[in-house]
Parts: structure tokens; C-alpha cells; sequence
């Protein structure tokens, strides 16, 4: 169980993708089906969110690193599903989420960008936009709020902009939820048809499928001029909301994975701390806490262990499907530090590993 191709070659977007050639209610690479998606999920999901704490460790040390989501697509396209459902995987303390919508008076006064700059994610943090800046220049373009001489600047605008941003610590990951106009009549009519959805429905949604072919253009433009190899585009078929999700967690899993997570190093020493910690203990608490010792070593070189097992297995069912999907370290026992590419450092154990999965997939099918 597991994608036949890496979801970031599936759907990775380039100056010559051509969206009406890319079937919204497709699942490629993934044929278990639904109920072996969300299984799927919530195990990448555990790892998600061990990636993400490290993640945010590492920003509480002064390192610099984040990532941005960044999510597009027509209304009703599972932009809050994303956020709900994949985000929602990890702590909420290490996830800021941030949605664009009409500029207020303030951000009028100001350049497009200066709200989003103002909006991203903190050193440790993934930050998720639901819209944001690519809505100027594409509600903005369809409903002529400015100028096609205005407009028609901003992509080059953008692409700098995010290269810088990309320069400072931030990986960022675009994706554009592509849905059929069929399926949005669907999901738009059931927000209708369910009193407990109206609150989801906004007359304006109808105005803007009535310019479904527009946006479809400026959509076009967008990916095939802002995707860029330091942010691509993703562009995932989204009729199906659990293939969608599923492709979002591989995509985020992945910019995680890429960055080599380590816990940071503390700036104190743990003996000093210890001995200081001692000295304001009752001597029978100091017992009690030296017996406790050994179970949490234990407890973390286990953990630590099924951390880097789940790391390598993701790099593993990647190395399978395609032979270079990932880069450096992430898959020695630390999780890697920062290497400059190449495979793991520890093949040999990842395929022992590998082996062992098998075994255990074997055993499970035998008792089944
Ligand atoms: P959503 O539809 O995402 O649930 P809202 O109902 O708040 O959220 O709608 C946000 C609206 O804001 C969308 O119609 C979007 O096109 C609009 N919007 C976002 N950014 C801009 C912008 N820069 N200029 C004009 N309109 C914008």
C-alpha cells in the first residue's frame, strides 16, 4: 500500500503544464483505493507530526528553517479540508494558518505584498495560506480590479519574492486543488440542499463559476509561469478529497524529510543541570528520579528509533518507484543531519528493515 509514483513527479507543474489536460477526478499513482488512503494517512500522519516537533524544536534553538503550504484552487475545492485534515494531523501550536480574503481598507493602502509578508510562517512553524498572493492575480485579473499592465507584472514580482523567501529558511510547497466544474456544481448544490452547510455558501461562489473559463486561463498562467524550482507547483486532482489530502500529507512529509531534523543540541550542559536539579531534592525523591533514569533512556532510544524507522520507510517506498526522490540524510537514526545529497547513509540497515517490513506484512497476511 503505497503510491506507484512519487506524487511530487505526478504532479509537479512546469511551463508547459496545460490544466485541461489534467483529469480533476483522476487518482494517479494510488490504487488501493479510499479506506486504504486514510489508513495510509494517519501512519504518515504519526510521522508528520514527529517531523513537525522536531521542526519546532529546531526554531526554538535559533535555527531558521519553516515551511509554507501554500493552497489555491475554485471554491469548494477542500482548501479548509486541507487545513483541517492534514494539518490537523500535527500540533496546532506548530501550525500558522492564515486565509486571504478582499484586502481590508489597511492592506488596500499597501502593496500585495505587505500582508502576505507580514503573514509568514515564524522559524519552527509550517505555515499554511489558504489563498494568498496568487488571488492577485487571479480575482484580481478575472474581475479587472487592476490593470492587465498591472497584473501581468506580478509574476515575475512573485517569483522573486519567493525565491527570497525560499533563501531565508522557508520550503515552500504550492498546490493547486484542481476541481472539475461538474464537482463544484455538486459540492455548491449541497451546500444548498443541507441547512447545516448554508453557512458555507456565498452567492458570490455562483458569480465566480459563472467565470469558471477565466479562472481556468489565470489558474493556467499561474502554474506555468510561477513554478519555479525553488517553488513549484503541485497541481492535484481534487474531485476526490481523500486523494487530495493524502497527495498534500506526501508533499509536506516530504519538504520535512528533505530538511534532515535533528533535536537541537542544548546550550547548557546536562550534568551541571542534573546535579543543580539534585541539590533541590528530598533524598527520596532523588532515589525515585535515579530509578526513573534508566525507563526514560530506554524510552526515548526506542521512540528514536521508531521515528528513524518510519523515515526510512518513507524513503524506501520512494527509492522503489524512483530512484532519486529525496535528498540527503534522512535516513540514519538521527534522521540525519544535513548532507549535500546522495542516497541514505545507511542502506544496508534500510534494507534490512525493509526486509523486516516484509516479514511482518508476510506474518500478517498468514494470520489473516
Ligand atoms: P473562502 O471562499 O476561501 O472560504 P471567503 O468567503 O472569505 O473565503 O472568500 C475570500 C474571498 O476573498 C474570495 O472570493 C477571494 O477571491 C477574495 N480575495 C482574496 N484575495 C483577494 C485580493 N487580493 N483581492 C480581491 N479579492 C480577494
Amino acid at each position: 500500500m503505497t503510491f506507484t509514483t512519487a506524487p511530487w513527479e505526478l504532479h509537479r507543474a512546469s511551463a508547459t503544464t496545460v490544466l485541461s489536460q489534467i483529469d480533476p477526478s483522476a487518482t494517479p499513482g494510488w490504487d488501493a483505493g479510499k479506506n486504504a488512503a486514510r489508513e495510509f494517512m494517519a501512519e504518515r500522519g504519526a510521522l508528520l507530526s514527529e517531523l513537525q516537533e522536531r521542526l519546532y524544536a529546531q526554531g526554538r534553538a535559533g535555527g531558521q528553517d519553516s515551511v509554507l503550504l501554500v493552497v489555491q484552487g475554485m471554491d469548494t475545492a477542500g482548501k479548509g479540508g486541507i487545513c483541517r485534515h492534514v494539518l490537523g494531523m500535527v500540533d496546532p501550536q506548530g501550525v500558522a494558518l492564515r486565509s486571504f480574503g478582499v484586502p481590508t481598507p489597511e492592506e488596500k493602502r499597501h502593496h500585495y505584498l505587505w500582508r502576505i509578508r507580514k503573514a509568514l510562517p515564524e522559524p519552527g512553524r509550517i505555515g499554511v495560506f489558504d489563498r494568498s498572493h496568487y488571488e492577485d492575480v487571479l480575482v484580481v485579473r478575472v474581475d479587472e480590479l487592476v490593470p492587465p499592465t498591472v497584473w501581468d507584472k506580478r509574476y515575475e514580482e512573485i517569483n522573486r519574492f519567493e525565491e527570497k523567501v525560499t533563501e531565508s529558511g522557508t520550503t515552500i510547497v504550492k498546490v493547486m486543488l484542481h476541481l472539475s466544474k461538474q464537482e463544484q456544481g455538486l459540492r455548491l448544490m449541497e451546500r444548498l440542499d443541507r441547512s447545516d452547510k448554508h453557512w458555507k455558501f456565498n452567492p458570490n461562489d455562483v458569480d465566480s463559476r459563472q467565470k469558471w473559463e477565466a479562472y481556468q486561463e489565470a489558474y493556467q498562467d499561474v502554474v506555468q509561469l510561477t513554478s519555479t524550482d525553488v517553488a513549484p507547483w503541485y497541481v492535484v486532482p481534487a474531485d476526490h478529497k481523500w486523494y487530495a489530502r493524502l497527495v498534500v500529507t506526501e508533499l509536506l512529509v516530504r519538504a520535512l524529510v528533505n530538511k534532515g531534523l535533528t533535536w537541537p543540541t542544548p546550550q547548557w550542559h546536562v550534568d551541571v543541570q542534573r546535579r543543580r536539579l539534585l541539590e533541590t531534592m528530598a533524598p527520596d525523591t532523588a532515589g525515585q528520579a535515579a530509578e526513573n533514569g534508566p525507563t526514560a533512556v530506554a524510552k526515548t532510544a526506542r521512540h528514536t528509533s521508531e521515528v528513524a524507522d518510519m523515515v526510512r520507510d518513507f524513503v524506501n517506498d520512494y527509492e522503489r518507484v524512483n530512484p532519486a526522490p529525496v535528498t540527503a540524510g534522512q535516513g540514519s537514526e538521527t534522521l540525519g543531519a544535513k548532507g549535500e545529497g546522495g542516497p541514505p547513509e545507511d542502506t544496508k540497515k534500510s534494507k534490512k528493515k525493509k526486509g523486516k517490513k516484509k516479514d511482518k506484512k508476510k506474518n500478517k497476511k498468514k494470520s489473516e
